[in-house]
């Protein structure tokens, strides 16, 4: 999938950079307005949805100043870089990090030491990785199961079909905390077709949450990015992961996070 050079133009209209504490204040206010204006479409409490933040690609001097406009968890796209943010703003103990993006399990052991969230399980093998390390490192971390929702070969995810089975295998993994489901809508304009991907993965959530084992909370649904968070809190989402409309527009495409082929 490659991005067109007219769509990171467009991006850079639409999503000018933040470059003072200000200028994240008011992106922050107004990307948390907008969730409460589709919360308030559809009947929700905006206090049941989360913003997290995406700083992928952002430098150590501009996530800064996003924490000094408030913000405390991050999401990040790829283990190595989150884990050299996570080096640099050791100073910053309350700033947590939460990894969004697909995991080999050689780098189970890196997030285990420092993540306090993975938003992107889709293999027992990263749970069996991730649990070991964790349990030698005596944390615990919150979890979402990636499902792949919009039947694209370049994303990743668990099958829709294959999802209740996976969920079942996991109350073995004591130090994984499963909070929901996490899912990339189709990269599309055709909003019908985006509002699909995040309608079937509440419609699982919902089936799970009967079928779940005891003690699994099945809540959460991680679901909206910059283009699409309002239609994905009209249809449930606990969590938005927003980066473009706090941060700016990122100068490398998309492509780069999703590769056109799963390895
Ligand atoms: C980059 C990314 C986002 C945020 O995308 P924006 O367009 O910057 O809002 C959300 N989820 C995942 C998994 C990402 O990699």
């Amino acid at each position: 999938m490659d991005v067109q050079p007219e769509e990171s133009q467009a991006a850079r209209v639409l999503y000018p950079q933040a470059v003072t504490v200000e200028d994240f204040t008011r992106n922050l206010a107004a990307v948390r307005a907008r969730i409460a204006a589709a919360c308030q479409r559809v009947g929700r409490d905006p206090a049941e949805v989360r913003l997290l933040p995406v700083s992928k690609t952002v430098d150590e001097a501009h996530i800064r100043l996003s924490y000094a406009a408030g913000c405390r968890m991050l999401g990040e796209n790829k283990v190595q870089e989150a884990f050299g943010k996570w080096q640099a703003m050791a100073d910053l103990p309350d700033l947590r990090w939460s990894v969004i993006g697909h995991l080999q399990s050689n780098k189970a052991r890196r997030v285990a030491q420092f993540a306090a969230e993975f938003q992107a399980l889709d293999r027992l093998r990263i749970a069996r990785a991730l649990d070991r390390h964790l349990q030698a490192e005596g944390r615990e971390m919150d979890v979402y199961v990636q499902v792949n929702t919009s039947g694209e070969a370049s994303k990743y995810g668990l099958h829709p079909d294959d999802v209740s089975s996976f969920v079942a295998e996991l109350p073995a993994f004591k130090s994984l905390r499963v909070r929901g489901l996490m899912t990339l809508a189709l990269l599309s304009s055709d909003e019908e077709r985006v509002r699909a991907c995040f309608v079937l993965l509440r419609t699982l959530r919902d089936r799970l949450r009967q079928e779940a084992p005891p003690g699994l909370a099945m809540d959460g649904l991680s679901m909206g990015m910059s283009g699409d968070f309002e239609l994905a809190v009209e249809e449930g989402a606990t969590v938005v992961r927003v980066g473009q409309a706090i941060y700016g527009a990122r100068a490398l495409p998309d492509s780069y996070y999703w590769p056109a082929s799963p390895g």
